[in-house]
């Protein structure tokens, strides 16, 4: 097992981290920008480096520095968390070639899963469902348009190293595609220094279930069952939960057969997520996969028991997974809220919900200043119920629980949400936001 790990990234999960690596008895080091001076990461790990200033380019996004650091201090492995470095496989390579293990699957992975065009493909060959939409990347607009007609409109084009909600334009019409082509790459170009792009049939209003899955590099694969993440704003998940309500016995276990496959044919080697559309009928088609831990994972954690960051770890040490997928179900209903910040400043009250059933996951204290920096999540409430309708319950009863005064959040919002109707009936889509947009807005 290793003795001391480098965490290369900050906020909630650098703490998630942490936390785990104490219960390991594994020593942390955790790297810091000097906006993050003060922070939760900093004073909970064994040791803390001041890696650059506030700009991600210069401190969490450069690998070169953390790799430095990471031998400088003596770690055997680096941790990325999610996005920053988590899925640049040219990170994953550079600690590879330094000796020093990285927290996720090999490098060659890393590559062929997050180029999404290169993962459709590679999904195609095995024969597992994919949104239709072009085979191999789009290099002109005719080409683009050639493709359209072939499928159907509308249509989405998306940015093959697009992530985070970013890097998407639909186009209902050959004017808006042809109109809409040039600014998707120069997009594409600006926020992901890359302007490759891809064409998929726009599915209207479906839901987005995902698979977690686990392999070990002995070559066991499971999946966790799935999470449903529909609830969405700009296409960025607000609330999750599990099991969804949506999927029936067999299409539960359709899914999961499909992300094992999936996972099998990457010869993947760590914890992951296949991320996949469904329409009302109950078609499901891969989009993409995420080769690192993911913000909703807790939802995960909960109702199956399974601590999904110590697997990370212990896979990555070369361990076998403690589970088969005999030994795996879901108990209960979890379900999961985020709490972004709506701007920035100093949080001068806070309160957080516990109790039976709540878990908490935050780097906030009272006195922090949330900057403007970085990614604007401020927390994760959780919450576990034996029953969905126990565990909605408890989660509204938790979000009256919460205060964070000083700055604007979404809790609020999200506390409507637990009240609509189509929420309570566990039957929604990604139209749901759209949809009760203003009864969840207009109280707030
Ligand atoms: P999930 O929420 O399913 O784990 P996301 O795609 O929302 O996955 O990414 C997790 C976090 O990582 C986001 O909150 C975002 O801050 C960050 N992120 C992911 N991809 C990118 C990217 N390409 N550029 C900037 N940030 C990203
Ligand atoms: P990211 O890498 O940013 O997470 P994804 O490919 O996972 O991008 O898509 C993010 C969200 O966009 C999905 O959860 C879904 O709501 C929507 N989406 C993606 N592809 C399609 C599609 N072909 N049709 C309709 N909605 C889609
Ligand atoms: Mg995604």
């Amino acid at each position: 097992m290793f003795k001391r790990v480098l965490i290369a990234n900050r906020g909630e999960i650098a703490v998630r981290i942490i936390r785990c690596l104490r219960e390991l008895n594994i020593e942390s080091v955790v790297v810091y920008s000097e906006a993050d001076k003060e922070s939760l990461p900093v004073m909970l790990a064994g040791k803390a480096v001041c890696i650059g200033p506030a700009g991600a380019k210069e401190s969490y996004l450069n690998g070169d520095i953390l790799i430095e650091t990471a031998l400088k201090t003596e770690c055997d492995a680096i941790h990325p968390g999610y996005g920053f470095l988590s899925e640049n496989a040219d990170f994953a390579r550079k600690c590879e070639k330094n000796g020093i293990i990285f927290i996720g699957p090999s490098a060659e992975i890393i590559e062929k899963m997050g180029d999404k065009q290169a993962a459709r493909s590679l999904m195609m060959a095995e024969k597992v469902p994919v949104v239709p939409g072009s085979k191999e990347l789009i290099h002109s607009e005719e080409e683009a348009v050639r493709i359209a007609e072939d499928i159907g409109y509308p249509v989405l084009i998306k940015a093959s190293a697009g992530g985070g909600g970013k890097g998407m334009r639909r186009a209902f019409s050959k004017e808006e595609l042809v109109s809409a082509y040039a600014a998707a790459k120069a997009e594409a170009k600006a926020a992901f220094g890359n302007d490759s792009i891809y064409l998929e049939k726009l599915v209207l209003n479906p839901h987005h279930i995902e698979i977690q899955i686990m392999a070990d590099k002995k070559g066991h694969v499971v999946h966790l069952g799935e999470r449903e993440c529909s609830i969405q704003k700009n296409n960025q998940k607000m609330l999750e939960e599990s099991p969804s309500w949506f999927l029936k016995p067999k299409l539960r276990e359709k899914m999961g057969d499909v992300a094992v496959r999936a996972a099998k044919a990457a010869g993947y080697n760590s914890v992951g997520t296949v991320e996949f559309i469904a329409d009302d009928k109950g078609n499901f088609y891969f989009i993409e996969m995420n080769t690192r831990v993911q913000v909703e994972h807790p939802v995960t954690e909960m109702v199956t028991g399974i601590d999904i960051i110590k697997e990370q770890i212990n896979i990555a040490a070369g361990r076998k997974l403690s589970v088969k997928q005999s030994d795996i179900s879901l108990k209960g209903s979890a379900i999961e809220c985020r709490i972004n910040a709506l701007s920035t400043g100093k949080i001068t009250c806070l309160h957080f919900p516990a109790g039976y059933g709540v878990r908490v996951e935050s780097h906030l204290f009272e006195g922090y200043e949330v900057s403007p920096y970085y990614d604007s999540m401020l927390a994760k409430i959780i919450v576990h119920g034996n029953t969905r309708l126990e565990a909605i319950r408890r989660m509204r009863r938790a979000l009256e629980e919460l205060i964070i005064d000083g700055i604007k959040t979404n809790s609020e919002l999200m506390y409507m949400i637990t009240y609509q109707p189509d929420f309570i009936a566990g039957q929604y889509n990604t139209g749901f936001y759209e949809k009760n947009k203003d009864n969840i807005e207009k109280t707030v």
